[in-house]
């Protein structure tokens, strides 16, 4: 069976991103409240009774928002390191926890997820690669720097969901505080628009297919600036720019086609977080 891909939500607002097909799928992290993301999913096409695991990159509240009400609801197995477990361990039961290493391999009946470490000030966080028959799709937030293993396993991915959180300048000349501009643009904040690109640039994947920019910071970017950023390689892959307040189409792992049109569900939550 083919694997989809969409994110249900992205930005410092709130990120959940489903991988899979009806038969089996994944989603990575529930930063948004449980009725947008089963409204988002209805509106694709997506079944909660297709979500095999979820998969907690790390504790920050725009990664785990939605989870204590979603596992009311819904028994699903939570695949984290065991330092993150320890930060959120109040919002799951402790049956569902399936520990993983930040460099791991779980293997599913029709793809693998491969964990890798990142540098992020959260306890051991993680991104990840999906690894299929029909090619590999990459999450990738939430980092802050272009280390080794970021660029590693970027190069391995066909599809990526890449991080290309703000603007530097609109970041320098904005409100926010001394100590959280150094720790956006520290070495364990996020990733920037420039940042993306000169990974995009210096070390994509030859078949690279679709880049779909995420985890947009609603205080120092905008879509039109990260859209400008990557206008130029649009006729080499496709560019998506990910919206932090509604889902994107569900794309088709090397087909690039779209299976249901979206539909606008709600207004975007605001968690008003400093990120
Ligand atoms: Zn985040
Ligand atoms: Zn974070």
């Amino acid at each position: 069976m083919n694997i989809h891909y969409t994110s249900i939500n992205t930005g410092s607002n709130g990120n959940c991103f489903y991988i899979g097909n009806a038969g089996e799928a994944i989603l990575v992290d529930v930063g948004i409240r449980k009725s947008v993301l089963l409204s988002r999913m209805e509106s694709l096409g997506l079944s909660m009774n297709e979500i095999k695991g979820i998969f907690i990159t790390h504790e920050h509240s725009d990664h785990i928002f939605g989870l204590r009400t979603l596992l009311n609801e819904f028994s699903i197995p939570i695949y984290t390191t065991p330092e993150c477990y320890q930060q959120i361990r109040h919002l799951m039961p402790e049956e569902l926890f399936r520990p993983i290493a930040a460099n791991d391999q779980i293997a599913f009946q029709q793809f693998r997820v491969k964990s890798f470490a990142k540098q992020h000030d959260a306890a051991n966080p993680f991104s990840i690669v999906v690894e299929s028959g029909s090619g590999n799709i990459g999450v990738i937030t939430d980092c802050g720097m272009l280390c080794h293993s970021l660029v590693n396993h970027f190069q391995q991915c066909q599809v990526v969901f890449l991080e290309s959180n703000y603007c530097p300048e609109m970041l320098d000349n904005g409100r926010y505080p001394k100590f959280l501009k150094h720790r956006i643009k520290g070495g364990l904040g996020h990733l920037s628009n420039r940042q993306a690109k000169e990974l995009v640039i210096s070390h994509r994947h030859p078949q690279l297919q679709h880049l779909i920019l995420s985890h947009l910071s609603g205080n120092n970017n905008r879509p039109q600036l990260v859209s400008d950023t990557f206008s130029g390689f649009e006729s080499d892959f496709k560019v998506t720019v990910a919206s932090r307040d509604i889902n994107t189409d569900l794309f088709v792992l090397g087909e690039i086609t779209v299976r249901k049109q979206t539909l606008r569900v709600e207004a975007p939550q605001q968690l008003g977080l400093w990120e």
